[in-house]
């Protein structure tokens, strides 16, 4: 009656769910569960990081110079309008958290990272899912659900968890169709993965205008999950909220020094993209020759649909790989039940979730 209670709508937030990775009674596993890069972190970066052992006592830059400077010039940007996170995440929940409130509405895909519901949320502002088609992001449906207490649209491009795309053509035409006061944020966490011609990473957008940011980071391809080191390329003004409200040393000095070794790695980089491109056609072919349905996917992971059928059902190929050591994503709490996440891991992973699935589906019901 008098204890202290939260904001309205905090308590609506289902806490986020991370891709399990311990399985009682098994130890070796095989983790396809959390995107995380097939190949682990560059050499580089692992020496990077070791070095800094000795400087633990001692903050890290606030301001991530050297780390903007090695962003900016590896991929043409602006170093000033970079500004690095603790993991894209932590610049997620401030976009949300300065752009709406209550009473606004925060606007993403149906089946879009569940980050961004999280985030509306904790902001007070209201989640608003639009329709997809053929599971991906639908211009016409999100302009649809565009109202006046639209603040902020979230775009994941590549999609987690579909593995689909717009092309560079679309999400101009997203960002036309939106009012000029509404700020997109293109989430593109997988862009180094996707070899398409007619894809984007949304960086020109940002350059065009006031009201596009995109994000990146370097969980996924740069192998640094456990770094927690992600970074916005945004409008000169949005740069600014956003260096107002971030942690003041949001990045560890072992992070800044391992996200850029990591990066200035490029043909380890190269590698893990060959590689993933490689076993993503090679498990896309051995699933689809099983009869399951696989999403065309352009990032390092597979989403993959089960006959609604006992004995061959989603949660059943779920229990079935961890009973072998395999852990995949179930994908329920996107709302899509009859779905499995695969990550692209190395190619013996590859080879044992293929051979698990063929095992499933070949056993008697
Ligand atoms: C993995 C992922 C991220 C990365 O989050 P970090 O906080 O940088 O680890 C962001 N967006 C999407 C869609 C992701 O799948």
């Amino acid at each position: 009656m008098s204890a202290p209670t939260p904001r309205p709508g905090i308590l609506d937030i289902s806490p986020y769910v991370g891709g399990l990775s311990k399985l009682d009674g098994v130890d070796r596993i095989i983790k396809l569960s959390s995107n995380e890069g097939a190949l682990g972190p560059s050499p580089r970066a692992v020496a990077a990081f070791q070095a800094m052992a000795g400087q633990m006592h001692r903050y890290p830059d606030g301001h991530a110079v050297a780390l903007r400077a090695a962003i900016a010039r590896q991929f043409g940007l602006d170093a000033a309008r970079v500004v690095c996170g603790n993991g894209s995440d932590e610049l997620l929940q401030l976009l949300a958290r300065c752009y709406a409130g209550p009473g606004d509405e925060v606007l993403y895909s149906r089946h879009a990272f569940i980050v961004y519901p999280i985030a509306a949320l904790s902001a007070g502002a209201t989640p608003v899912a639009a329709d997809e088609v053929d599971l991906t992001a639908s211009v016409d449906h999100l302009l649809a659900k565009v109202s006046p207490r639209t603040r902020v649209v979230f775009l994941t491009n590549p999609n987690n968890p579909t593995g689909t795309y717009l092309p560079a053509a679309e999400v101009r035409r997203l960002r036309d169709g939106l009012p000029a006061d509404v700020l997109l944020v293109i989430d593109a966490a997988y862009a180094e993965y996707v070899e398409r011609n007619d894809y984007s990473n949304g960086a020109e957008l940002v350059e065009a205008g006031e009201n596009t940011v995109m994000t990146r980071t370097f969980s996924k391809i740069y192998g640094l999950g456990g770094m927690r080191v992600g970074w916005a390329y945004c409008p000169a003004q949005v740069a600014d909220v956003l260096n107002r409200t971030r942690g003041p040393f949001n990045v560890s000095n072992a992070g800044l020094a391992a996200a850029q070794a990591a990066l200035e790695d490029v043909a380890f980089t190269d590698l893990a993209r060959r590689h993933n491109s490689f076993w993503r056609a090679w498990l896309a072919e051995r699933l689809s020759a099983l009869g399951l349905l696989v999403v065309p996917g352009v990032a390092n992971f597979l989403l993959v649909r089960f006959p609604y059928q006992a004995g061959r059902s989603a949660k059943e190929a779920d229990a079935f790989l961890r009973g072998k050591g395999i852990i995949v994503r179930q994908v329920a709490s996107y709302g899509l039940p009859d779905y499995l996440r695969i990550t692209i891991g190395r190619d013996d992973e590859v080879r044992a979730v293929a051979g698990a699935l063929a095992e499933f589906m070949e056993s008697q019901a």
